[in-house]
């Protein structure tokens, strides 16, 4: 395994790690979960990142249940949990970033994921309702009572993250160090270019979500597909719609001819890709079976085969390289 400091933080995380999104407590059964975490583990993965919304609590209550069963040493792993959407009810109290939820919402992940302490607690989305002030104090606040490690935020802006650092600065409170964006060679904007002086300025980590697009960057959809998949689910109909789109499966076909030239297969390639990005600090993986988990772990394996003239031939494939500004 590979570790890189979270942003300028003194954690080193495993840069790749591991996720639970759509699967546990959902999709796979909690023996199959138990399977991956202690897969990833024993591959020296020390980060499982998770959130309130996922599976409405039970993914939490899944993961606290096999890191209890496991009896991994505390100061081996570090487990997340994000803030925002809120679960079920939804009264007006029990969502969002105010200091009465991100407060409530850090026992209730405490209390399913059966931990003292979170390591990494996010902001799952910015909240427009909720001055970024108040969010700042409500995070500094849980760290000071040693419920939380350390704080960032999901797909917010530069400019929304920049504003957090500024309150931070001004009042001598703990910022964030991380962002958890989606990244992977369709979507890179906010990776490659929105975050570039942020990286430089306050050190920004990254913990980049769905390095395989949801699987798409398997090769899986060209073709013939199984029905238990995660872009054939209903309730996903959404993804599916923005992710398989006839340009997006061509460029899949020709990365997949890539990858099997330079003697790898496409979800190692691509995620093996994602890394060769410095400022991606742990390419967060998913998994609905071991097997999967399996080949990717492989990805590091790959870094070498991607050289600078294969790295271009992937540019000419995807043809969606964000323009840098240039004076
Ligand atoms: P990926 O893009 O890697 O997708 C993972 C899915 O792709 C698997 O569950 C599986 O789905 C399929 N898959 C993975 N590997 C293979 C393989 N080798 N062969 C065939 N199919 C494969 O990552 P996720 O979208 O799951 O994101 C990873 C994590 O990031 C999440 O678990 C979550 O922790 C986090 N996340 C955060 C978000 C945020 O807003 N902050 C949003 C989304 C994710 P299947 O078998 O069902 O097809």
């Amino acid at each position: 395994m590979l570790y890189r400091n979270l942003g300028r933080s003194g954690l080193q995380i495993s840069a790749l790690s591991f996720g639970s999104w759509i699967t546990f407590g959902n999709q796979i059964e909690d023996n199959t979960s138990e399977d991956l975490m202690k897969m990833a583990y024993d591959a020296g993965i020390n980060f499982f990142d998770n959130a309130e919304v996922y599976a409405a609590g039970k993914s939490e209550i899944v993961m606290g249940q096999i890191l209890k069963k496991m009896g991994w040493s505390r100061d081996t792993y570090a487990v997340s949990s994000k803030v925002f959407f809120g679960i079920g009810a939804q009264l007006p109290m029990q969502k969002g970033l105010n200091r009465k939820h991100v407060t409530e919402a850090c026992h209730q992940a405490l209390e399913r994921l059966q931990v003292d302490y979170l390591d990494l607690y996010l902001c799952h989305r910015p909240d427009k309702l909720t001055p970024i002030e108040e969010t700042v104090w409500s995070m500094h606040n849980l760290i000071v009572q040693g419920k939380v490690l350390y704080w960032g935020t999901s797909e917010w802006s530069g400019v929304e993250i920049m504003e957090a650092h500024r309150i931070a600065a001004q009042h001598h409170l703990i910022g964030p160090v991380v962002e958890q964006p989606q990244y992977n060679l369709f979507t890179r904007q906010k990776v490659e270019v929105e975050f570039d002086q942020i990286y430089r300025n306050v050190g920004l980590g990254t913990t980049i979500w769905s390095p395989l697009a949801s699987g798409l960057l398997t090769g899986k959809y060209n073709g013939v597909t199984e029905r238990n998949v995660r872009l054939k689910r209903l309730e996903l109909n959404w993804l599916a719609e923005r992710n398989l789109i006839e340009e997006n499966l061509r460029k899949v076909a020709e990365l997949q001819a890539l990858a099997l030239e330079i003697g790898t297969s496409l979800p190692r390639m691509s995620i093996a890709w994602c890394l060769m990005n410095p400022n991606v600090s742990t390419a967060i993986l998913g998994a609905s079976q071991t097997a999967q988990l399996e080949e990717n772990l492989k990805s590091l394996d790959d870094l070498d085969k991607l050289t600078p003239e294969v790295l271009e031939r992937i540019e000419e494939i995807v043809q969606n390289k964000p323009k840098k500004p240039v004076f």
